[in-house]
């Protein structure tokens, strides 16, 4: 072990309170304590900000680091804060006496770490950087550079002359997804050259993980998969602004702590609602993805997609804001073909460079095919990322409950002969009716063709079943029309083989909805502890919200849940022992010590 991962360890332990790194941490602050530019690519949750943090406090000079998001900047400097560690932002929302402070501390040599937003860094900004000695530059989120990633920011194409303004200084990319083309992508427009790479697992072994295919009263199902996840904090993603709105309302009736947040609203609401997200232990967000990086609200129990996200690499993004902590969380999924057509559409509207958007097409098309498979959706994910060798994870729908796959060929051949029959001139509503033979005031042309009532051994929600099927395995397309969608053939070659029989169709037979409850609940914190150390735990948490309010921050930056139930399982007598629980480290020993200690030594832990 050399020296510097010697310091890096201890500075882990005293200044973090962490005993060990996690997964690949240690290698990637080993390479930039030598000095040399890196690319670290680790799940959400996975750690990456300590991969610069150390390596700030250890090198002399202070760390740059920047960020797309204001949120994640307030959080991690009032983290840091709390450890007793020197740091600042400056971003668009600080008032002109904080920027001058901020500023002030710099020019003296008295910070460790400095966030800054990309736009930020256009205005002169970097002039003045430039002046002071900087210990690394570290570029957060960094597939926002590459237009292969699917969170493309031009204002981030400007980091590459980075290289030009800190020669020698070692510059560290880190994001949670990108897969190969993005990673070279990054290392391109950031000028990493041959800097090493570091891809940690995408394993999320802590989520259970499931998804369901829409059916009427889509919403009211989100309300009953909430209701089931009383007191637990979780955020719901809507597809659009008024669909956020109206999923908050209807949550808020149903006597959930919802609030809705998009891009539409006002900055100083929004800024509201991402603070009061933060610090409301049982907040359950209804939000557009403008809600996104930067939540690191490390108890968010469940992420809910009332409409399904954009890709893989948003899937596993926005899913994985869920059980940061470790604890077991809940990712759902409700999905539709309609949702596939709109995705489609959006992609084709945008006019794109035709390269840009097979791209993006073929993102659509996996991430529904991972939705509607039958193979565990994690292993699904993972080798998606290039994990060929993941294993299935035992814990989602998919490895619960297997679903039967079963032959429905013969069905699929009478609906895309009723579909051809009737020159795609109507919807999915209008189809199963004349399947089963069942059209309202039919027209005499109608009722005589071949296809009229050919199927009514079938049931109604079975057709629309097959019919969402064949429209995911591009058979069938839905074409908008003023809200009441067309449904015609799509690929006139694929559907000739079903017709001949040389490709078949298999449905996966999967129960109706199942049920709305929650395999985890917030209580399962309190899994391992027995009955005496409960009321510790409540008494804990009731100190540190009044401790939070007092302060004006998240509860989760005084002491995440799980720091303080392992004091509460383990008692600590004295600092010592109270400075080797996870999450204690030298600055929160002084601080908080001698309250937390008060409670671990009050009989029966009354407050
Ligand atoms: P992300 O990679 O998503 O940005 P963070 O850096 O926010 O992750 O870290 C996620 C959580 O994991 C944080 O709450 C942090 O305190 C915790 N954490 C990070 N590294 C370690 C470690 N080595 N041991 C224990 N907890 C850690
Ligand atoms: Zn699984």
């Amino acid at each position: 072990m050399t020296p510097d991962h010697e310091q890096a360890r201890a500075v882990l332990r005293e200044v973090f309170g962490h005993a060990e790194f996690r997964g690949l941490q240690g290698e990637v602050i080993g390479e930039v304590l030598a000095g040399r530019d890196a690319l670290a690519v680790l799940p959400t949750g996975g750690g990456k900000s300590l991969c610069y943090q150390i390596p700030a406090l250890l090198r002399p000079g202070v760390g740059l680091v920047i960020s797309p998001l204001i949120a994640l900047m307030h959080d991690q400097v009032d983290a840091l804060r709390q450890l007793g560690v020197r740091a600042a932002r400056i971003d668009s929302g600080l008032s002109p006496e904080e920027r001058a402070r901020a500023w002030r501390s710099l020019t003296a040599g008295e910070l460790d770490l400095i966030y800054l937003s990309p736009e930020g860094l256009m205005q002169g900004v970097l002039e003045r950087l430039m002046a002071a000695p900087v210990a690394l530059v570290a570029i957060d989120e960094a597939h926002c550079v590459s237009q292969w990633g699917h969170d493309f920011r031009p204002e981030y194409r400007a980091l590459g002359r980075l290289a030009d303004l800190f020669p020698g200084v070692p510059r560290l990319a880190v994001t949670a997804t990108a897969d190969a083309r993005t990673r070279e992508d990054i290392r391109g427009q950031l000028r990493l050259g041959r800097a090493s790479e570091f891809v940690a697992s995408f394993a999320r072994p802590e989520l259970a993980l499931s998804a369901e295919a829409k059916r009427d009263g889509a919403r009211r199902r989100v309300g009953d998969l909430v209701a089931a996840r009383k007191s637990q904090s979780g955020v719901v993603y809507c597809g659009s602004r008024d669909g956020s709105e109206a999923l908050a309302e209807r949550l808020a009736d149903q006597g959930v702590k919802a609030r809705a947040y998009h891009a539409g609203l006002d900055k100083t609401v929004r800024h509201e609602r991402s603070d009061w997200f933060r610090s409301e232990e049982d907040a359950v967000m209804v939000a557009t993805i403008a809600f996104g990086m930067g939540i690191d609200k490390p108890d968010v129990r469940f992420v809910i997609h009332a409409d399904p996200p954009a890709s893989i690499e948003a899937y596993w993004q926005e899913v994985g804001r869920a059980g940061r902590d470790g604890e077991l969380a809940d990712g759902i999924t409700l999905y539709g073909a309609s949702d596939m057509a709109w995705a489609l559409e959006r992609i084709r509207r945008r006019e794109l460079p035709e390269e840009v958007a097979q791209v993006q097409t073929r993102k659509v098309r996996q991430l529904y095919a991972m939705l509607g498979g039958a193979t565990c959706r994690a292993q699904a994910v993972r080798r998606y990322f290039g994990e060929a060798d993941a294993a299935p994870c035992g814990r989602c729908d998919r490895c619960l409950t297997p679903p039967a796959g079963i032959d429905a060929s013969e069905a699929a051949r009478k609906a895309l002969s009723a579909v051809q029959r009737l020159g795609g001139r109507f919807g999915r509503g209008r189809l199963v009716d004349h399947l089963l033979g069942r059209t309202k005031g039919v027209s005499e042309d109608e009722a005589g063709m071949s296809t009229f009532g050919v199927g009514q051994e079938v049931d109604p929600g079975e057709w629309r079943d097959l019919i969402e099927q064949l429209l995911f395995e591009g058979l069938l397309v839905e074409r908008p029309n003023d809200g009441r969608p067309l449904i015609a053939l799509a690929d006139r070659d694929a559907v000739r083989e079903v017709y001949r029989g040389e490709r078949k169709l298999t449905v996966l037979k999967t129960s109706k909805a199942g049920p709305a409850r929650g395999r985890t609940r917030r209580a399962d914190l309190g899994r391992r502890m027995s009955d005496i150390e409960e009321p510790l735990f409540e008494a804990l948490r009731a100190w540190r919200r009044e401790e939070a309010a007092r302060q004006g921050l998240p509860p989760y930056v005084i002491f995440h849940d799980r720091t303080l139930a392992e004091i509460a399982r383990h008692r600590p007598p004295d600092r010592a022992a109270l400075l080797a629980i996870d999450g204690v480290g030298h600055a929160k020993l002084e601080r908080y010590g001698e309250a937390v200690l008060g409670f671990c030594a009050a009989p029966g832990a009354e407050r």
